[in-house]
C-alpha cells in the first residue's frame, strides 16, 4: 500500500474572491450539458456575490454533479464544490422536495463491532469503504478485496455518503461513531465524495481512492497498455488533486496509457447527474463520456468507477473495463476466498 504523504494545501477561498475569468466553465459538465449560463460555478459565485438568496440559486446547487473538476482549474483558490455542498446542505425544501427525499438517507448506528480476521490483526489495519455501487456487484468486490488484501469495513459509511450527496444534515452522533471506528486506519475509499469529506473530517489520516489502491498493484498495473484510455474517478482526483497530479504521472509514464486529463477534460465525470438523477427524478445524460472519447482513439477504456464504465457502454462499443477486472489472478483469487470462507 502506497503511503501518500499529506501535503498542506493552500487554504482555500470563498466565493467573494471570483473574478469572473470564467475558466471554471470550461471543464463544467452542468455548463456542458446545458450552455445555460445560470448553470456554472461562476454564476453561482458571482450571484452569491450579488446578494443572491439560496432559493434563488437553487438551479445550479441542484445540477451540480459535485464533480470537483472546477475547483482545480480555478485561479483564486475557490473551494466551488464545497461551496455547492454548503448551500444545498441551507437549500429550503418544498413539501414535494422533502417528499421526495423522504427519509434518504436511512442513519443508522455506527456498527464496526469488530473486523473480519485479515484486518482484525492490527487495530491500524488498512480498511475498505466499498459503498453501495461495489457492494452490489459481489464478483468486482471479491477481486477489489484480493488485490488489495483488505476486509470490507462493516460501515462503509454509505448513509453519510448520501446525505452529502443530497444536502442532509448528518446527526452528529452518527458522523462521530462512524469518524471513532475509522481512526488509526489506513482507509481505502471507493466513494470520492466520502474521501474528500474525510480528508476534512480526519485531516493527517492516511487514506486513498480505489484507483490509486488498485493501480500501485503489479498484477493491475502491468496489464495497462498504451492503447488503453485510463479514466480517473473525478471527485478522488479533484478532492486531493496537489498529491494525485504527481501520482498520475508517474503512472502515466510507467505505462503509457492515455489519461482523461488533458486541459479542459481535467478527470470530468463520464455521465453528469445533478441532484434529480440521484434521487431518480430524471435521467443523466452521457454528454461527458462522448467528449471525453472525442479525439481519441482508445483500444479499450479502464475505469475506475462503476459509473463511468456504464456510461461507456451507453455510448460506444469499445471493450469497458473496471481496474480491478485488469487484475485477476486464479491463484490469489483462490487464496483469499480461503481466507475469508
Ligand atoms: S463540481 Fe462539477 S458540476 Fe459542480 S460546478 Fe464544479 S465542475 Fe460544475
Ligand atoms: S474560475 Fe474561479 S475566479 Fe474564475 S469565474 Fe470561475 S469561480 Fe470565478
Amino acid at each position: 500500500m502506497p503511503a501518500f504523504l499529506a501535503r498542506a494545501p493552500a487554504a482555500p477561498r470563498d466565493y467573494a474572491a471570483c473574478s469572473g475569468c470564467s475558466l471554471c466553465l470550461l471543464v463544467c459538465p452542468m455548463w456542458r450539458g446545458s450552455h445555460d449560463p445560470r448553470l456554472t460555478p461562476e454564476a453561482l459565485a458571482k450571484g452569491l456575490q450579488s446578494g443572491a438568496t439560496v432559493r434563488e440559486l437553487a438551479a445550479p446547487i441542484e445540477a451540480c454533479s459535485l464533480c470537483g473538476a472546477c475547483d482545480p482549474v480555478c485561479p483564486e483558490r475557490i473551494d466551488l464544490s464545497g461551496l455547492v455542498m454548503d448551500l444545498r446542505l441551507r437549500l429550503p425544501r418544498s413539501a414535494a422536495e422533502m417528499a421526495e427525499i423522504g427519509d434518504r438517507p436511512r442513519f443508522h448506528e455506527s456498527r464496526n463491532r469488530g473486523l473480519s480476521p485479515i484486518s482484525a490483526a492490527s487495530r491500524s489495519a488498512p480498511v475498505l469503504l466499498p459503498g453501495p455501487a461495489l457492494r452490489a456487484d459481489a464478483a468486482l468486490l471479491a477481486r477489489v478485496q484480493a488485490l488489495l488484501g483488505l476486509a470490507v469495513f462493516d460501515d462503509d459509511g454509505a448513509d453519510i455518503a448520501l446525505a452529502l450527496e443530497l444536502g442532509v444534515e448528518i446527526p452528529q452522533q452518527r458522523l462521530h461513531g462512524f469518524l471513532d471506528s475509522l481512526r488509526g486506519h489506513t482507509i481505502v475509499a471507493a466513494d470520492g465524495l466520502l474521501l474528500r469529506q474525510l480528508r476534512r473530517w480526519l485531516p493527517g489520516s492516511q487514506r486513498m481512492g480505489l484507483g490509486p489502491a488498485l493501480s500501485t498493484r503489479a498484477a493491475v498495473r502491468s496489464n495497462l497498455a498504451p492503447s488503453d484510455l485510463y479514466v480517473i474517478e473525478p471527485r478522488a482526483f479533484h478532492g486531493d488533486y496537489e498529491r494525485m497530479v504527481g501520482y498520475y504521472d508517474r503512472l502515466q509514464r510507467e505505462t503509457g496509457c492515455g489519461l482523461s486529463l488533458d486541459l479542459q477534460r481535467i478527470a470530468i465525470p463520464a455521465s453528469s447527474s445533478g441532484l434529480a438523477q440521484k434521487l431518480g427524478l430524471a435521467a443523466g445524460d452521457d454528454v461527458q463520456a462522448r467528449w471525453l472519447l472525442q479525439g481519441r482513439k482508445p483500444a479499450r477504456i479502464v475505469v475506475e468507477s462503476l459509473a463511468d464504465r456504464a456510461a461507456f457502454e451507453r455510448v460506444c462499443d469499445l471493450p469497458v473495463v473496471h481496474l480491478a477486472e485488469l487484475g485477476e489472478d486464479p491463484q490469489m483469487m483462490q487464496k483469499f476466498r480461503h481466507a475469508f470462507g
